[in-house]
């Protein structure tokens, strides 16, 4: 990157902007979350410190390692990768949110850990919405039934549903992904399940941020055009 991370932080909040009011959106609805992975205490410092609204970490250990750093002081943290069920306890409790539950298996797991810990943790139903065999996460059409059978579970809270659809050379591709998924979010949140809170649609990564927005995201996960490459 040509700029630091304040410059990165304040480019990609003005194309936000511009890209909400292209939506009809109010810009300030949209929450902008620096995925930090591999990035050090400092790097994540310094994008806190320029505004970022939330910090994403992949990794159990590394969000560990950074914590006991104090990367994360002021901000929310989140949970946005694979989440393996030997490194529930590293997680639960410690991130705000949990963006990638990414099974009925792993659902019921956190359930139980919260309620261990006799507490609520708000998560994100992570969708698999370009079917594809390599990544986790819930079919769209199994999405609604998850979200039914986690209204029952006592230890969680679903706010909302994340996706990473396919890779595709040139962004304007994911844009029917990214309907999809606003056509579903906004499906399910008509339902009005008990205990459900249909708030966040996260989606959107830094090359394809602003078709994510104009779609219906309201949570961006950005990492390399705040941090630069990994
Ligand atoms: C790394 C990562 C991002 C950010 O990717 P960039 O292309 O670097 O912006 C977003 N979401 C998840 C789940 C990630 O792992």
């Amino acid at each position: 990157m040509a700029f630091g991370i304040e410059d990165n932080v304040r480019a990609i909040r003005e194309r936000i902007s511009k890209a909400a009011l292209s939506a009809g959106a109010d810009p300030s609805s949209i929450t902008l979350v620096a995925a930090a992975k591999t990035k050090d205490a400092f790097m994540v410092r310094r994008a806190v410190a320029a505004g970022v609204d939330a910090v994403g970490e992949n990794r159990a250990n590394e969000m560990t390692e950074k914590m006991g750093q104090g990367a994360y002081e002021g901000v929310p943290l989140h949970f946005i990768g694979h989440l393996q069920r030997n490194k529930l306890k590293l997680v639960v409790g410690r991130a705000d949110l949990i963006q990638s539950a990414d099974s009925l298996e792993l659902l019921r797991a956190l359930s139980s850990q919260s309620e261990k810990m006799g507490i609520i943790q708000d998560i994100l139903l992570q969708v698999n919405i370009g079917r594809e065999a390599s990544k986790g996460g819930f079919e769209p059409e199994e999405t609604r039934e998850a979200v039914f059978l986690a209204s029952g579970m006592k230890g969680v809270r679903v706010r909302g549903l994340m996706a990473i659809p396919p890779v595709w050379e040139e962004s304007m591709k994911n844009y029917a992904y990214f309907d999809e998924m606003y056509k579903l979010f906004v499906d399910i949140r008509a339902e009005k399940y008990d205990n459900i809170d249909m708030r966040f649609l996260s989606m959107g990564m830094s090359g394809d941020f602003e078709a994510a927005i104009r779609a219906g995201s309201n949570m961006v996960r950005i990492g390399s055009a705040i941090f630069g490459g990994r």
